[in-house]
């Protein structure tokens, strides 16, 4: 399941693994780390993040958690700061949860939009994003904002602001959910994103059962992401496509609603992919290992399978085959955990065991 090797050495030469093999065997090199027994994991990918807005909505954690329900509509809350902030304060936002990311042990992530939702806010959004991470997301189709028709906010997306955002982004998302976009919608924005030369993803079924896994693969999306209610429809449609099921641990647990089931998609053969969702309304955590934590204890996932979805799931889902796997000529991207195996990263939750972080060769956290 994950390749493991005991008595480990790896050679890293200009930001790049160059050899990989057992300890007694390594060649000479300039430098040389002892890592006494720890280990050592391919660094995070984080295939599903929201980091740029503005805001603080603790107020309506705190008030959900004594009782209130989340609907889609609080991501309005989150437009207007993010409107009104200057790009330096964005900028700023965004670089402090990405320093925690890396912290976190996670070298690869995603960035989404879809805090702006005008032509404006959302490119300047995308340019802030593409500072920090290739792996930038149109999400235009996040809500429809308010002061504007439902079926104006459509156009807008799949004409001048798409046109404003493809040139600063890899992937489109929609929310195809309740309080959202429809399946028509949803459609309409992915057909348009994928003319504009972008590769489709979905927020799917988080909320409620609905057509977004099913609009997910017919659309030909990299991922389908929340996957909560699900039918069994849904989950053959998954297994027979390259479509992968993204799971967002923390917006459950966040939101104190019913995890996705890991284990029934896993046993009908579809790949998972396990992300943060890092966002400030639904799951305002950046660390992936409490997502494996929660993914382990609450979604009948293994421990080596949450591991391997937090790795080269979430590369699958981002279509990336240079990450997520250690292997000669491959990124060093590494993590080096305080513990001697990786089952301490569910076995030990809400303990920081990350030791090293090294991203292309470089030490980005030491202790
Ligand atoms: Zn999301």
């Amino acid at each position: 399941m994950l390749g493991l090797r005991r008595d480990a050495a790896l050679v890293i030469d200009d930001g790049r693994i160059v050899w990989l093999g057992s300890a007694v065997d390594v060649p000479a090199a300039d430098e040389r780390w002892d890592c006494g027994g720890a280990c050592v994991l391919p660094g995070f990918v984080d295939s599903h993040a929201h980091l740029v807005f503005a805001g603080d909505r603790s107020a309506e954690f705190a008030a959900r958690m004594a009782g209130q329900q989340y609907t889609a509509g609080g991501i309005a809350t989150t437009v207007t700061a993010t409107r009104a902030a200057s790009d330096e304060v964005l900028r700023a936002n965004v670089a402090r949860l990405v320093a925690e990311l890396v912290r976190s042990g996670s070298t690869t992530f995603e960035i989404k939009s879809g805090y702006g939702l005008t032509v404006d806010d959302e490119a300047r959004s995308l340019r802030i994003a593409s500072d920090f991470t290739d792996e930038t997301t149109f999400l235009g189709a996040h809500v429809v904002p308010s002061g504007i028709d439902r079926a104006d906010y459509v156009d807008l997306v799949t004409g001048p602001m798409l046109t404003a955002c493809a040139p600063h982004a890899r992937w489109a998302d929609v929310f195809c959910d309740r309080g959202a976009f429809d399946a028509a919608e949803s459609r309409a924005v992915l057909a348009a994103a994928r003319s504009a030369g972008l590769v489709p993803r979905v927020h799917a079924n988080q909320l409620q059962h609905g057509p977004g896994v099913a609009v997910a693969v017919e659309m030909g999306a990299a991922s389908a992401d929340h996957c909560t209610h699900l039918s069994d429809a849904d989950v053959d449609l998954l297994a027979g496509s390259d479509t992968v099921a993204t799971l967002l641990p923390g917006a459950e647990f966040s939101t104190r609603s019913p995890y996705p089931d890991a284990r029934r998609l896993l046993d009908a053969g579809v790949t998972v992919a396990l992300a943060t969702d890092c966002n400030p309304g639904t799951s305002f955590t950046t660390s992936m290992p409490l997502c494996i934590a929660l993914a382990v204890r609450e979604m009948r996932m293994t421990v080596a399978e949450a591991v391997r979805a937090a790795t080269a799931g979430g590369a699958s889902a981002l279509q990336r085959d240079d990450v997520g796997r250690l292997f000669v000529g491959g990124p060093a991207d590494l993590v080096v955990l305080d513990a001697p195996s990786y089952i301490h990263l569910a076995y030990r939750p809400g303990v920081d065991l990350i030791r090293q972080v090294w991203r292309g060769g470089r030490l980005v956290r030491d202790g």
